[in-house]
């Protein structure tokens, strides 16, 4: 984007942010600034009154630890809002921090904030509300496929297809794109998480040992992989054996771990096949040219990009800083808010406030 004295000086009294709500983790793109959020979407809270104790990565480290009148929420299932009030809560701390961050006090900011392709109306509202809700003076919504192309550097403004695989921790999002807009999508409940779940029933059957989510994706994370690897690797796992119930620590390879994800990793094949499947030849020819991008983290597990080459008769690469595409992407608007302005989705007139 071409340098324009203009909005740099705008932007030095506005606070112009794009926000990438995700199921994992939540970031946030300042105009002029860059990422300067990038934690967890989770939050701790106590029970009875309902009050946060911790946000962000800090609740994050607390799962699986705390007490009884404590609870570590995720308020975002599978790309959507499923708890408003706590996504609210979460949203206003890390625009509040934002905030905090200015040295000039500065008005409300404007947003732009990321929604999976395909959701309702209701799921719109209230992802726009709660952005409303947490502080902002404006909200705008883009869909997440899009921001991630936007993110990744795909020509999607033109008379060419692309396509993004989008695996973050709730969904994997597969969209095929072209002139500014969504020909083709899927969505799917297999990502990162379902990986992690994979991982814990495997070694619970296999060795009567039990870990926790954070362990699984730790394994996940050194050692998981979707395709041989040049050399294959091992790692120690500690948890605590249910037979006995006593600690122990087992020695697990990479080899054993591919077959724990095998089936969710076919699942993400087949859907972008699927998608494939439904596009016109014109877009497939394009897509030959261009390849096929994949984003979020889950398009980190080893191999990933070349089973799906392999599958698919494609080429597959992985964008630039995968995790960090749709907030890229949808700060972007900012720059060029004439121009990119299209990309945004509205509200339909009237629909009613969500509530949670
Ligand atoms: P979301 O958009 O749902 O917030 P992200 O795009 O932030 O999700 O991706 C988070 C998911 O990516 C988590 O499930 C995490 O375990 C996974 N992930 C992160 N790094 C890697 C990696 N190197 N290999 C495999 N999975 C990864
Ligand atoms: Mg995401």
């Amino acid at each position: 984007m071409a340098f324009n004295p203009i909005n740099w000086l705008l932007g030095l009294f506005s606070l112009d942010i794009g926000i990438d709500l995700g199921t994992a983790n939540t970031l946030v793109n300042v105009r002029g600034k860059g990422i300067v959020i990038n934690e967890p979407s989770w939050v701790t809270i106590d029970k009875r009154s309902r009050h946060p104790l911790a946000i962000g990565m800090a609740a994050k480290e607390m799962v699986g630890r705390t007490p009884g009148n404590v609870v570590v929420v995720r308020p975002l299932r599978d790309g959507v809002i499923s708890e408003f009030d706590v996504t609210q809560i979460m949203l206003e701390y890390f625009i509040g921090r934002v905030h905090e961050q200015s040295v000039v006090p500065l008005p409300k900011p404007r947003v732009v904030i990321g929604i999976p392709a395909g959701v309702t109306e209701v799921e719109k509202r209230a992802v726009y509300d709660a952005a409303m809700a947490a502080g902002a003076r404006q909200a705008f919504l883009i869909e997440e496929p899009i921001a991630a192309a936007l993110g990744a550097g795909l020509p999607i403004g033109e008379t060419r297809g692309s396509m993004v695989v989008d695996i973050g921790g709730g969904t994997t999002e597969v969209a095929v794109m072209s002139m500014s807009g969504v020909v083709a999508s899927r969505s799917l409940r297999v990502a990162g998480d379902e990986m992690d779940q994979d991982i814990i029933q495997y070694l619970r059957n296999k060795y009567n040992l039990l870990i926790g989510q954070g362990v699984a994706e730790q394994i996940k994370i050194t050692i998981g992989s979707a395709f041989p690897l040049p050399t294959e690797k091992t790692v120690e796992v500690r948890g605590r054996n249910l037979v006995t119930g006593l600690p122990e620590t087992v020695e697990v390879s990479s080899v054993e771990i591919r077959d724990a994800l095998a089936a969710s990793v076919q699942v993400i094949v087949d859907t972008v096949r699927d998608a494939l499947d439904e596009i016109p030849p014109e877009i497939v020819s394009d897509l030959m040219d261009i390849g096929i991008c994949m984003a979020g983290g889950g398009a980190l597990l080893l191999g990933l990009d070349k089973r799906l080459a392999d599958d698919l008769n494609l080429r597959v690469w992985i964008a630039e800083d995968p995790l960090t595409c749709v907030a890229r992407g949808a700060g972007m608007i900012y720059e060029d808010f004439e121009n990119l302005a299209r990309y945004l989705v509205g509200l339909e007139r009237g629909s009613t406030r969500h509530r949670a």
